[in-house]
């Protein structure tokens, strides 16, 4: 049996090249119909205004891979919703609904599981099952709009997953999020957070997708990132950054940068003012420092890690070194701290069935 269509993947171009290709040679136009119902959640029994033969034909031979909420954790601090997906092969992965001022946003999983393996990270424990396709990463958003009721503006690509080691689904994914006719997400409203893979860094600024680019960078130098990041082993800090700066200079669009703050491997005024230097070495263009930001987030606490949560103290302390140094930072709000929503651990403790 041939394998049915992931409709959901395609693009409008080819979306359009299959609907008006045998079997089922329709006129160009039905295929932005489909595009539209297919990125509102429709399945195509809804799509009510095409004719009952396309429908069926479709139906036939084709896959619509939006995730089915499995379980869903809501705060009652915030309204963060947790979710637990269960993909079409019966894979889970997370997503994380949060209400801010500029918007509803979903932070999305790009792969089952994951291959880095930072020493801090919940996600990468059991290693990577698989990637996500471009159409799964789209049916979080899609599920999570139709699950609350609302319009997602935002999305963050920081999951379960390196995005980056599935390059070529999140570049589609991310054409298909601000694709027209779809859900109209524009890319400046998106981050694509990545561990560092400098080559897919330079690679995703030679498309010129206007996304903001978030880094994990979690430490000031190699000796200290390379121990708690396996991939500083092969693409060093001063790569990184080279490839930071190089995609300023390229899309005039400033970087994040994420650092998790953990007691008593990056947390000290020593480590502060060393990131502080060498964010300043490698972010400046003749003489002139380039914008950036540094988001502070304190650890969340991982079992068996045996890394814990930096005291208060250190991160005010840190925060405030970093300032004054010229480089703006701030500490992350916990969102949904009653439902620990941060990803990675409620598909592990599903997969271990103690949920
Ligand atoms: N692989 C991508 C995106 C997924 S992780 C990346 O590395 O950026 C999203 C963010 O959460 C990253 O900055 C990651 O380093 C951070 N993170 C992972 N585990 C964490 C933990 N236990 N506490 C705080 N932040 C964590």
């Amino acid at each position: 049996m041939n394998e049915k269509t992931d409709i959901l993947r395609l693009l409008p171009d080819e979306l359009e090249a299959l609907i008006t290709s045998p079997p089922y040679s329709q006129p160009k136009f039905r295929a932005g119909q489909i595009f539209s119902w297919l990125h509102r959640g429709a399945g195509f029994d809804m799509m009510t205004n095409l004719p009952l033969a396309l429908r069926a034909a479709l139906a036939e031979s084709c896959v619509i891979k939006t995730p089915a909420v499995e379980r869903r954790l809501v705060s009652e601090t915030d309204g963060t919703i947790k979710y637990l997906l269960r993909l079409t092969d019966g894979n889970c992965v997370e997503a994380v609904y949060m209400k801010y001022e500029h918007g509803n946003t979903l932070c999305v999983s790009s792969q089952v599981g994951c291959r880095m393996g930072c020493r801090f990270c919940a996600s990468t424990k059991s290693g990577r099952v698989r990637d996500l396709a471009a159409s799964e990463m789209l049916g979080e958003v899609i599920a999570a709009e139709r699950d609350t009721g609302t319009r997602i503006s935002n999305v963050v690509m920081m999951g379960i997953g390196e995005p980056l080691d599935n390059y070529d689904e999140t570049v589609r994914f991310l054409r298909l999020l601000s694709a027209p006719g779809g859900l109209g997400i524009g890319l400046r409203h998106v981050s694509v957070s990545t561990c560092g893979i400098v080559p897919r860094i330079r690679d995703l600024a030679a498309t010129g997708l206007p996304v903001t680019l978030s880094i994990s960078l979690h430490a000031p130098d190699d000796k200290a990132r390379s121990a708690i990041m396996p991939v500083n082993n092969t693409y060093p800090v001063s790569e990184l950054l080279g490839a930071c700066r190089d995609w300023f200079l390229a899309t005039g669009r400033h970087i994040s940068f994420e650092y998790t703050l953990i007691s008593g491997k990056n947390d000290s005024p020593e480590d502060a003012r060393l990131l502080a230097s060498t964010l300043r070495r490698y972010m400046s263009d003749g003489g002139r420092t380039l914008p950036m930001h540094v988001n502070l987030i304190p650890l969340n606490d991982v079992e068996g890690t045996g890394l814990s949560r930096s005291s208060k103290d250190a991160v005010r302390r840190f925060s405030e070194t970093l300032t004054s140094l010229g480089i703006t930072a701030t500490v992350r709000r916990r969102l949904g701290p009653d439902i620990n929503a941060a990803c990675g651990q409620l598909r592990i403790s599903s997969a271990e069935g103690k949920s």
